[in-house]
């Protein structure tokens, strides 16, 4: 089937060359200010214009703030009008990002935790802090429930880090075990399973049955952790998200449906510190 291109074919008739109009330089922090003003949060501000732009853009990035890209000589009145018509989802976005300890202002980060929860597992430790005169952050365990962070324990990135180590090494453990326990409840056997950090993952299946696990799974309620566990061990048969796929997955988990929506906004549950290790 082709499709029928009802616009109009441009004249191929010759180009009459307009004298250039010149306009004044792009004003960008007339523009940044414009468009702070009509922002439901306050945050650092870019506009940059681009040549190539359709449409105004708005990008919120942590550590930067809103970053906005129009076309090149639209009239601020467009500008300011494309900012409000966003402020719900501007507002939202700033929430979330705040909640995951990524904030967009620059400079400001989650609080250290005083404690690790793998809510999936029950697990609890304290965290207790030493500043010691090094680089980076040390972490060593004082107990079965207690954790010591000592080093540059004012450096957030520094203390995320080691934390995380530490969780995506425990989560991933009892991910693993856990695995094991549903498939043998389930009966559907896989080929492997890794542990990773993907920033937009829960899981994944390969082909030859391997599972991938998103260690933050771990600070996830039971019944959402074990339904990625089932999810992915359904891909061991369907290898595909058909009305199939989700018949063998309500067989295992009744109401998948319902919670896979949940699932969808679980981002909540990860630790706000999380954000703040690179
Ligand atoms: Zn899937």
């Amino acid at each position: 089937m082709t499709r029928a291109n009802t616009s109009p074919k441009p004249s191929s008739g010759p180009v009459r060359e307009r004298p250039a109009r010149r306009r004044p330089p792009f004003d960008a922090a007339g523009a940044a200010a414009l468009a702070a003003a009509r922002l439901p949060r306050p945050m650092p501000v870019a506009v940059r214009e681009n040549a190539r732009a359709k449409n105004v853009v708005l990008r919120l990035i942590p550590g930067q703030g809103l970053v906005v890209t129009m076309p090149v000589g639209l009239p601020p009145a467009r500008l300011a009008e494309a900012i409000g018509a966003r402020s719900e989802w501007i507002a939202a976005t700033w929430d979330r990002l705040a909640a995951e300890g990524r904030p967009l202002e620059p400079g400001l980060t989650a609080p250290r935790p005083e404690n690790i929860v793998l809510t999936a597992f029950g697990r609890q430790w304290d965290v207790a802090y030493a500043a010691r005169d090094r680089d980076g952050c040390l972490l060593t365990a004082r107990g079965p429930r207690s954790l010591l962070v000592s080093g540059a324990v004012d450096d957030m990135a520094a203390v995320a880090g080691v934390l995380t180590l530490f969780c995506r090494d425990r989560g991933g453990a009892l991910l693993k075990e856990a695995l094991a326990q549903v498939s043998q409840e389930t009966g559907l056997p896989y080929t492997g399973a890794t542990i990773r950090a993907q920033r937009t993952r829960w899981g994944s299946c390969t082909a030859r049955g391997r599972i991938s696990l998103n260690f933050t799974l771990a600070f996830l309620p039971w019944e959402l952790c074990r339904l990625v566990l089932v999810h992915e061990l359904c891909h061991t048969r369907e290898l595909n998200h058909s009305a199939r796929f989700w018949a063998l997955v309500e067989e295992h988990v009744p109401g998948c449906r319902e919670l896979d929506a949940k699932l969808a906004a679980a981002r909540h549950y990860l630790p706000a510190w999380l954000g703040a290790a690179r």
